[in-house]
């Protein structure tokens, strides 16, 4: 294909503000989805996508798009190829927003008429700008009637540096606006340069496993050809594989001989494993390579680690299984074994953050039948002991005892953006959360963008959750990673009769060491039935004990509620009482229902 027809585009925007409405009704409208098949947003294809309304892999189509003779816009008329990429929204998956943007030419930056700027429009501009990209501003959903175009259309034009007037409105839900829209990426959008003559070279910026095909890798073209019998060499790794299959994808695989310069389009290869077609890695071809890669290549690496354990022991292998299946597709997913005393064999799992922890646990559940328990997740600590030696704690238990001159954790550099009005709440909440804020922009009269630097041990939990709360809502939230600074950071160990649950451990500020001992020990008293005996219930830093509950101890005798009478009666009671014991877990001579790590792991 001639690349003076090819236009390379993605659409970035804010969670919910359209996007994937907008490419749906850009495949409505370009014909290559018919109005009957089109179900809501068909490029979402995951159920969990769908039902969560959020995009999770990137996708690439490929869109004809005939421009008309005399369209208002003033393109040039003719007939071109559009290449969209549907990006995934939320911070856990900025890596797969950035490697799609060096896919493209363009950007359509997407924003809620009703809403205006949020932090992902602002972290998703500077990715795009990063990239040196047009960008495109739209208002979209100017169809709803809390729509205010005017406010928006100013705020938007002010940020990207363009006059409101040159803002599109478009509402991806009607339909109106998306065909001029359509014209002026074809204006726009620079065309893509490369060279034809030279070694092949293809940026990966998404790859899939699926069941049938293997791994499926979506490329971009920059330079040269790739066709069907070339046999391909991934650059960062110099590993070989056969070509099975090149096409392109409108919105269902097609094959094709080649793809050229300024294509995208997508290449099997029969690996069975993402990993050995990573995204940002450059594809050449084996018998005329190139000697530079495309662009930087970035591992991606987890940074909230969790213990993934089954509620039934049985379900270990098919736990371990079920894993090994989703990393074939997410190549940030890593796990390995490890024994708690408390919840049995289960998995050390690393995640890019809390949102991918949620969802690959849901998939895990739902996709293979799974019932699972998570410990608290934490972020990777880098410990220095007194002898110089440095270590790597992703789980508390190998937190070392004494003997530590440093600790330091991971920080970010977040961004809030809120309603003025909210600023002295949201300080109030950073300030607990140890934030040190960084700077303060107005973006109009009445928003606020704060900057500041956070613990990431301190966002991965509650904190969206409660910044959300706490702004009934307005609040957005985005954050990257900062490097990492030396914290007061102390491991608090719980401890039933004496002896530590493990899976209750946790690495926390020194000053939240004692509400969290007081939690976790209210807690349990409340979910830990009554024995025979006494138990202390303590949490404890090293050998000092921070605080302290009791279980009071009872004459545990269920017959005696039987009044000596019917005997089936009592037989069936020490029968219930037997497996009720199945169920239960000894710490030392304590016996927990399982129920009780559930429920007291749940709400942490
Ligand atoms: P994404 O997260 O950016 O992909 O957003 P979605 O495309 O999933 O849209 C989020 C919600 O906004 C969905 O409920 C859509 O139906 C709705 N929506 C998207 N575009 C429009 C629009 O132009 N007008 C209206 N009224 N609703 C829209
Ligand atoms: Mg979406």
């Amino acid at each position: 294909t001639d690349p003076s027809i090819i236009r390379n585009f993605c659409i970035i925007a804010h969670i919910d503000h359209g996007k994937s409405t907008l490419a749906d009704r850009m495949l409505q409208l370009t014909g290559v989805v018919g109005e009957r098949e089109a179900k809501a947003q068909y490029l979402d294809r995951m159920d969990i996508e769908r039902e969560r309304g959020i995009t999770i892999k990137s996708q690439a189509v490929r869109l004809p798009w005939t421009v008309k003779a005399d369209n208002e816009q003033g393109a040039e008329p003719g007939t071109y190829i559009l290449n969209m990429i549907d990006t995934p929204g939320h911070v856990d998956f900025t890596y797969e927003v950035s490697r799609s943007l060096q896919a493209c030419e363009a950007a359509i930056l997407l924003v809620d008429a009703a809403q205006g700027i949020e932090a992902q429009t602002l972290a998703n501009l500077y990715l795009a700008m990063g990239a040196d990209l047009t960008i495109i501003p739209v208002l979209n959903k100017i169809d709803l009637p809390s729509a205010n175009v005017e406010k928006y259309a100013l705020e938007l034009a002010n940020l990207v540096g363009c006059e409101p007037e040159d803002v599109l409105l478009t509402s991806a839900k009607t339909g109106l606006g998306v065909e001029a829209l359509l014209n002026e990426v074809v204006k726009q959008v620079p065309a893509p340069v490369g060279d034809p003559d030279a070694p092949a070279r293809a940026l990966i910026f998404d790859s899939v496993y699926d069941t049938y095909r293997g791994v499926v890798t979506y490329v971009r073209v920059f330079d040269g050809h790739l066709t069907h019998r070339d046999k391909i060499k991934m650059m960062s790794t110099n590993a070989l594989h056969e070509m099975l299959e090149i096409g392109v994808i409108s919105p269902e695989p097609m094959k094709c001989a080649s793809l050229g310069v300024g294509e995208t389009g997508y290449l099997i290869t029969g690996v069975k494993d993402v990993r050995q077609s990573r995204v940002g890695d450059t594809v050449t071809v084996n018998g005329r390579p190139a000697l530079e890669a495309l662009g930087g290549y970035e591992h991606p690496t987890p940074m909230v680690f969790a213990g993934l354990y089954p509620i039934d022991g049985d379900d270990y292998p098919t736990l371990r299984e079920a894993l090994e299946k989703l990393q074939l597709n997410d190549a940030a997913l890593t796990f390995e074994p490890e024994t708690s005393g408390a919840l049995g064999f289960g998995f050390r799992c690393g995640f890019l953050g809390l949102l991918h922890m949620e969802i690959t646990r849901e998939r895990l559940e739902r996709e293979f039948n799974l019932d699972l328990i998570s410990t608290a997740p934490n972020v990777v600590y880098q410990v220095v002991l007194d002898d110089g030696r440095e270590i790597v704690v992703t789980n508390p238990s190998e937190y070392p005892d004494g003997k530590i001159a440093e600790v330091r954790e991971p920080i970010v550099k977040a961004t809030v953006l809120a309603p003025s009005d909210y600023i002295g709440t949201i300080m109030e909440l950073c300030q607990q959360k140890r934030g040190t804020l960084l700077g303060m922009d107005y973006l109009s009269e009445d928003r606020v963008e704060m900057r500041y630097t956070l613990p990431m041990g301190e966002i991965a939990f509650d904190f969206f959750d409660q910044l959300k709360s706490k702004t009934k809502g307005y609040a957005s939230l985005n954050y990257e990673l900062s490097g990492e600074q030396a914290s007061d950071l102390v491991k608090v160990d719980i401890l039933l009769q004496g002896e530590p649950v493990d899976a209750f451990s946790a690495i926390v500020h020194k000053d939240a060491a004692y509400s969290y001992g007081l939690m976790m020990a209210g807690k349990l008293k409340d979910l830990i039935p009554r024995q025979q005996f006494e138990v202390p219930i303590q949490a404890a830093i090293g050998a000092r004990v921070i605080a302290r509950e009791t279980i009071r101890a009872i004459r545990k005798d269920v017959l005696a509620k039987c009044y000596g009478g019917d005997i089936s009666r009592k037989r069936k009671l020490l029968e219930k009482q037997k497996e009720g014991k199945k169920r239960m877990k000894m710490v030392g001579r304590v016996e927990v229902p399982q129920e009780a790590f559930v429920a007291a792991l749940s709400t942490t």
